[in-house]
C-alpha cells in the first residue's frame, strides 16, 4: 500500500481538522523550525531541489516561479492560494481543503516565508461553502496559537492569512483572472507579460500557487528534496492526488506516485469499469485536455509521458467514458461549458467558442453535414495559441482530438442529416 502523505489523515483515526489533533501529529513542527531557524532563500533553494511542479494543470517548476519574484521594489510580496479547482472533472484540491486544512496552511506559511511575503491570500470558489468554512475556521486557529499574527511562532514575522470567496467562474482558476477577482474586478485575464511575480495583484509583485503544490512544500522541507525526487520521475517527481470521475466501479481521489499508469489507476485504483461494460475513452487531465482512446490508456501520469501520448496530465482529473458513450453529445456538453465561462475579451475565444458549440448542437440534433465538420476543425484551429489566456485552447483542444480519435462517429452524426433527407 503506498504511504498516503497528502492524504494522510484517511490513514487516521482522529479528525485532522482541529488544530490540537494535527499539532499532536507532527502538525506544525516544520513550519516552527522553519521560521525560526531556517534561512527564506535555503527553503527557496530545497523547493527549487525537489524538482517540484506546479499541480494545478500548467507543471511549471515552483522553485523557480517563486526566484521570478522582482526583488526590491519596495513594494510588498503577495502569496495568493489558487483553490478555484473550476476545470470539469478536478476535485483532489477539496480532499484536502475540507479534511486536512492546516496542511496547506503550513505549506503556505513555509511559502510565504520563502519569498518574504506578509498577506497571504486563499482564493476559493464560491460553491465550496463547506471548505470555506474549514479554511476560517483552520486560519483562527492558527492565529489563536500564534502561528500566524504579528509574531509567528516567536520568530518576530508577521504573516496574515485571509479567505477570500469567488463567485463561481472558470477563469477564476486563470491566474491573472483570480488576481483580477481578488481585487473586486471582473475576472478577465490580464495580457502577459508582465508576469504577475512582477506585477500582480494590487500591483505588487505575486508568486500564484496551487492547493496540492503549497501542501507538497510542506513535506518537502520536512523530508528533504532527495525524498521527493524518489517518488516518479526526476522531472516532476512526488505524490500525485489523480481524481477519477465517470463510468468507474470506485470514483474518487486516489494519492499515487506521479508517474502511476493510467490503466493502473482506472483498473486497480478506480474498480475498472462498471458491470458489463468496456472503456471507449479517458480525458487525462480535466476536461480541457486532449481525449485518449481506450487503447492508449498504457502511459505514465507524469507531466512528460501524458503529453509525448499527445494529451496532458493538466489537473489529472481523468475523466472515464465506456462503451455506451455518445461521443458528439459528451463533446456538445463540454462545449457548452467553455462558451458559457468565454469571458468574451478575445475575438477567437468569444466567436469562436460559440461556433463550436452551434456547430455539435447541430451535429447532434441530426441538422448537420460532412462539411460542418471541416468547418467545426477550422474553427477550433484558428483558437488555438492567439488569445490572452489558454480557455481558447482549452475549448478548441478537445474538438480537435475528439473528431480526429472518434471520426467515424461525427461522420455517421454527419451522415444523420443525409440520410434524413434522402428518406
Ligand atoms: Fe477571455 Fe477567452 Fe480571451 Fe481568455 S481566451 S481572455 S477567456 S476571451
Amino acid at each position: 500500500m503506498q504511504e498516503q502523505v497528502l492524504l494522510h489523515y484517511r490513514d487516521l483515526t482522529v479528525d485532522l481538522k482541529p488544530i490540537d489533533n494535527y499539532i499532536a501529529d507532527g502538525g506544525y513542527r516544520t513550519a516552527r523550525r522553519v521560521f525560526t531557524e531556517v534561512a527564506p532563500e535555503t527553503v527557496v533553494a530545497m523547493v527549487k531541489e525537489s524538482n517540484l511542479r506546479g499541480r494545478g494543470g500548467a507543471g511549471f517548476p515552483t522553485g523557480l516561479k517563486w526566484t521570478f519574484l522582482a526583488k526590491n521594489t519596495g513594494k510588498p510580496i503577495y502569496l495568493l492560494c489558487n483553490a478555484d479547482e473550476s476545470e470539469p472533472g478536478t476535485f483532489k484540491d477539496r480532499a484536502i481543503i475540507e479534511n486536512d486544512p492546516h496542511q496547506l496552511l503550513e505549506g503556505m506559511m513555509i511559502s510565504a516565508h520563502a519569498i518574504g511575503c506578509v498577506n497571504a491570500y486563499i482564493y476559493i470558489r464560491g460553491e465550496f461553502v463547506y471548505g470555506a468554512e474549514v479554511l476560517k475556521r483552520a486560519i483562527a486557529e492558527a492565529y489563536e496559537k500564534g502561528f500566524l499574527g504579528a509574531n509567528v511562532f516567536g520568530s518576530g514575522r508577521e504573516l496574515h492569512f485571509h479567505v477570500h470567496r469567488g463567485a463561481g467562474a472558470y477563469i477564476c482558476g486563470e491566474e491573472t483572472g483570480l488576481i483580477e477577482s481578488l481585487e473586486g474586478k471582473r475576472a478577465h485575464p490580464r495580457i502577459k507579460p508582465p508576469f504577475p511575480a512582477v506585477y500582480g495583484v494590487f500591483g505588487c509583485p505575486t508568486i500564484v500557487n496551487n492547493v496540492e503544490t503549497l501542501a507538497c512544500v510542506r513535506h518537502i522541507v520536512e523530508r528533504g528534496p532527495a525524498w521527493f525526487k524518489s517518488i516518479g520521475p526526476e522531472s516532476g517527481p512526488g505524490p500525485k492526488l489523480y481524481g477519477v470521475s465517470g463510468h468507474v466501479r470506485n470514483p474518487g481521489v486516489f494519492e499515487l506516485p506521479m508517474g502511476t499508469s493510467l490503466r493502473e489507476i482506472i483498473e486497480v485504483h478506480a474498480g475498472g469499469m462498471r458491470e458489463g461494460r468496456t472503456l471507449k475513452a479517458v480525458i487525462p487531465g480535466g476536461s480541457s485536455v486532449p481525449v485518449l482512446r481506450a487503447d492508449e490508456i498504457d502511459i505514465a501520469m507524469d507531466f512528460d509521458s501524458v503529453a509525448k501520448a499527445g494529451s496532458m496530465l493538466g489537473s489529472a482529473g481523468i475523466i472515464v467514458m465506456d462503451d455506451s458513450t455518445d461521443m458528439v453529445a459528451a463533446l456538445r456538453r463540454i462545449a457548452h461549458f467553455y462558451h458559457h465561462e468565454s469571458c468574451g475579451q478575445c475575438t477567437p475565444c468569444r466567436e469562436g467558442t460559440g461556433w463550436l458549440e452551434k456547430i455539435l448542437i447541430a451535429l447532434d440534433e441530426g441538422r448537420a453535414t460532412e462539411d460542418d465538420l471541416g468547418k467545426l476543425d477550422t474553427v477550433a484551429k484558428g483558437m488555438l495559441g492567439t488569445t490572452i489566456c489558454v480557455l481558447s485552447d482549452a475549448a478548441a483542444m478537445p474538438v480537435r482530438s475528439f473528431l480526429e480519435k472518434f471520426s467515424e462517429e461525427f461522420r455517421t452524426a454527419a451522415g444523420r442529416r443525409a440520410g434524413a433527407a434522402a428518406a
